[in-house]
């Protein structure tokens, strides 16, 4: 994944080698190519623009030792920023609480199904004992998906699949972890193929009555500019806590991950990388930077 902006980044700062010292001149030439690199990734224009500006800036305050290129300096700069802008320090889920509530978010297939799963396997190799619950109304395919996986990974499912009624699936769901000594509950939800009225008012009033202590926003870095756009829509109706980025093995260009932090100003706290179970990483804002620059 990055493959091209990598690339392009780093014709970028090839734009430097064989230059002896940084100046205005080339500072400016670079970042241009930089900004250019970071918006045909689909990073949003103003978050392109501001990383760029600040590397401006703060590759002429520096000075160039003696040791280090030009090139080698203003990598190490966009590679501080990239990190910044993507949230500098890695942020943990919160599972705190008896059981602690972890409701999922997101539009349908965007990977809320799968990403439920993987936090179930991920928790159970904590030692936590989790119960899956299964919210979405509408898709009896979705609560078999989630019932199968599942089984898969030996984690119970809750299910009423004759209820309509969403937080009441959620509240018995509660109850019978409760009652069962789960830690930890993940309410997977309906998500529909675009922003709509009425799935926004359910995961709503799933917020609102289950009191979640973490609500993930699931979204598909496939999806660009798009994927900052939901996640903004989103983040305005549910104060979410922390986002989900999926499908990074694709052909992603990868700029999601840069815009999303900054415009919505949460935290990425997991990155999904493949269809099965163990495809799920923590997201260190540090080591994506690094890797987008290849
Ligand atoms: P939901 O509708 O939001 O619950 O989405 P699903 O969990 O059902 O996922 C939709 C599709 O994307 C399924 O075919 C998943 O196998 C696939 N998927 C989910 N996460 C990833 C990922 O990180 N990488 C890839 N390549 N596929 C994924």
């Amino acid at each position: 994944m990055f493959d091209n902006l990598s690339y392009k980044l780093d014709r970028a700062f090839k734009t430097l080698k064989g230059t002896g010292k940084i100046t205005e001149i080339n500072v400016a030439t670079t970042a241009k190519e930089i900004r250019r690199a970071l918006i045909d990734a689909d990073v949003n224009y103003k978050v392109a623009k501001d990383v760029t500006d600040k590397i401006k800036e703060e590759a002429l305050g520096r000075d160039v030792l003696i040791s280090v290129s030009p090139g080698q300096l203003l990598v190490k700069i966009t590679q501080e920023e990239l990190t910044k802008i993507m949230g500098g320090e890695k942020k943990d889920i919160n599972i705190q609480g008896d059981p602690a509530v972890v409701l999922i978010s997101g539009l349908q297939g965007s990977g809320k199904t799968t990403f439920s799963g993987k936090l179930a396997t991920y928790l159970k190799k904590q030692g936590r004992q989790t119960l899956l619950i299964a919210c979405d109304i509408y898709r009896p395919a979705a609560i078999e998906q989630l019932k199968t996986l599942g089984e898969q990974i030996g984690v119970e499912v809750y299910a009423e699949p004759e209820n309509k009624n969403a937080v009441e699936i959620a509240q018995r769901g509660i109850e019978y972890a409760k009652r069962n000594g789960k830690k930890t509950v993940i309410v997977d939800t309906a998500g529909r193929l675009a922003v709509d009225e009425q799935m926004m008012k359910e995961i709503s009033e799933l917020k609102e009555n289950l009191n979640p202590t973490e609500t993930l926003f699931v979204v598909d870095s496939m999806t660009g500019q798009d994927a900052v756009n939901t996640a903004k829509t989103f983040d305005e109706r549910l104060d979410f806590d922390g986002v989900v980025l999926t499908k990074l093995d694709g052909d992603t260009r990868g700029g999601a991950a840069i815009s999303i932090r900054h415009v919505v100003n949460k935290p990425i706290k997991f990155i999904s990388t493949g269809e099965k179970m163990e495809n799920l990483d923590l997201f260190y804002p540090d080591r994506m930077a690094q890797r987008i620059l290849g």
